[in-house]
């Protein structure tokens, strides 16, 4: 029997319209490189976007086409991201911070027709662009006055582009599972790989994820997404935001900057934000140094890579800010899991458990299938030991990459490379990523406990832990540590510091003090430069 319901596809074009009449009064704020606070509504944001709709189509670009993009988290590449998308054209979300020769591959590969770009990055483009004889022309996002000289072909001003364009623009009927955006995967080997977004799963990944266990955005928050735009659509929050009717805060070229983001915090009364590790100590840092709070905040989510513990005691003890720990990937919208421990857990449990359940990456959203496999294959516990290969499927997860014809994800299971263990709260603990295990006299050995473990010393500014080759035990764990500026600490007192906190023989076997890591153009450590390097490190013992 079929239903009686309404034939509507799921498609980015509905949140717009949908914002536009229910919350067109609501604020978008943004830090550019020509304003330090611009602020606009979702009513004034979508009027723009139907005159890029139509500067797009005066450009000659049609249906399918691929447009680049590469831009800060500000209003105008919101623009960029819902012209694009509800034209029927695809938004290619570039890494600025990919190496030359990366971002030359993507743009080629991805087929992009127009390059969109900050001024920042006009210096890049103007190095690759005969290298990249397709691409017809480049918009650079700003306004006349601060328009640089460029040699880039066919260079336009993103103002001027749309400025005499009319504010009306009949929105095309898209099928909700064409493309509406792409994002590569960095990936430390090999060529980068392009994930594809549809319409559908973009939709159904802003309903799941904005759950009140997950995101739980509503129309009484304040969101400042401070991941970029050009990794994993934001973590969808320039589309769940409109969703819930939030005012939508985004930090431009000042993601990195804890003071900035403090004063945007505070002045534009942010209750939720979400970033990788890395952002939250330098907010941190920053709030300490200047005695500064941050007394609107409610809640950060941090992921991208595994958050250590000082972290969430930091903001909790001293400014009564919940972190909340999620974990995902390009392949997968991105998000995965969300962990959202109850906010009186800490006085109900003791620390120990406490800090255990808030270091889980978390539980698995609605819409996304999750299981453990062994070395055969065979489907694990949830009890809390069983460690393997994180396998999961779902509406949207990507089934292979772009232009690689072969399913990505074998019996319909995309194999994530992460290893983790579930325990009975169907909460995850990611203990590594497959590539980085550390086999040690036939056990299995975290480096991301040992790593966590190592920065909640207060002398320690970051860590890594690597397997290198002992012919004993296999692989032993080697732990390099970046040293605070002005700290102090020898090895022996470093290695000390696992005793009881970790098995024995999990101990890292030695150390090295080094003054910086190396890292992907994701922010996150590159162990596979770290193996490479200490391949053939002397053990003391062997
Ligand atoms: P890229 O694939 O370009 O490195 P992604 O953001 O897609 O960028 O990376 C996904 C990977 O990041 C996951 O497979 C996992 O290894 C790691 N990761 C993400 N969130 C967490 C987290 N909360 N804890 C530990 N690792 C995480």
């Amino acid at each position: 029997m079929q239903s009686t319901m309404m034939n509507m596809p799921l498609n980015i074009t509905s949140v717009m319209t949908f914002a536009d009449k229910v919350y067109g009064d609501v604020e978008v704020v943004s830090v550019t490189a020509d304003n330090p606070r611009h602020r606009y509504t979702y009513s004034d944001a979508f009027k723009r976007v139907r005159k890029l709709a139509n500067a797009l189509a005066k450009l000659g670009l049609k249906q399918s086409d691929v447009i680049g993009t590469l831009a800060w988290n500000d209003y105008r590449h919101l623009e960029l991201y819902y012209a694009i998308s509800c034209s029927g054209m695809v938004c290619h979300t570039v890494n600025p911070r990919l190496f030359d020769e990366q971002i030359e591959y993507i743009i080629d590969h991805a087929e992009d027709q127009w390059v969109f770009t900050d001024v920042a990055f006009v210096g890049t483009l103007e190095r690759l662009q005969n290298l990249l004889p397709d691409v017809k022309g480049f918009v650079i996002l700003t306004d006349e006055a601060n328009m640089p000289k460029t040699s880039l072909r066919n260079a336009v001003c993103y103002e001027t582009l749309i400025a005499d364009e009319p504010e009306t623009f009949d929105w095309p009927d898209l099928d909700e599972n064409s493309a509406s955006a792409i994002c590569y995967t960095s990936g430390t080997t090999g060529h980068p790989k392009g994930v594809v977004y549809s319409h559908r799963s973009t939709i159904l990944h802003c309903y799941a994820s904005s759950l009140p266990d997950a995101f739980g955005l509503s129309r009484y928050d304040v969101t400042m997404p401070i991941v970029p735009m050009f990794h994993v659509n934001g973590w969808g929050l320039v589309y769940s935001a409109p969703m819930a009717g939030a005012k939508l805060v985004m930090p431009g070229p000042k993601m990195g900057d804890g003071e900035a983001l403090a004063k945007l915090i505070n002045e534009e009364g942010v209750t939720a934000s979400a970033g990788v590790p890395t952002v939250w100590l330098a907010l941190l840092q920053y709030l300490e140094k200047s005695g500064e709070r941050v007394d609107g905040l409610e809640r950060l989510t941090v992921g991208g890579s595994a958050c250590p513990l000082s972290i969430f005691d930091a903001f909790r003890d001293k400014y009564d800010v919940t972190v909340q720990h999620a974990w995902g990937m390009t392949e997968m919208s991105p998000l995965g899991t969300y962990n959202r421990v109850a906010d009186d857990a800490g006085e109900t449990m003791s620390k120990a458990d406490f800090d255990t359940a808030r270091l889980r990456q978390g539980r698995p959203i609605y819409g996304v299938e999750l299981r453990i496999v062994d070395e055969d294959g065979q489907e694990l516990p949830w009890d809390g030991e069983s460690s393997g290969a994180v396998q999961v499927r779902g509406p949207f997860i990507t089934d292979h990459y772009h232009k690689r014809e072969h399913s990505a994800a074998e019996d319909g299971w995309f194999e994530t490379g992460d290893v983790a263990f579930m325990d009975k709260d169907s909460q995850m603990q990611i203990t590594d990523r497959t590539k980085d295990v550390i086999k040690s006299g036939g056990e299995w050995i975290s480096s991301i406990e040992l790593e966590n473990c190592a920065v909640d010393h207060p002398a320690i500014a970051e860590a890594a832990v690597i397997g290198v080759a002992h012919p004993k035990w296999t692989e032993r764990p080697l732990l390099l540590a970046v040293v605070n500026e002005g700290a102090e600490i020898s090895k022996e007192e470093m290695l000390h510091w696992f005793d009881g906190k970790v098995a024995k023989w999990w101990i890292p076997a030695d150390c090295v003090f080094v003054s910086e890591l190396p890292h992907t153009a994701t922010g996150k450590l590159s162990k596979k430069d770290l193996r490479d390097e200490y391949q053939n490190f002397a053990w003391n013992d062997a």
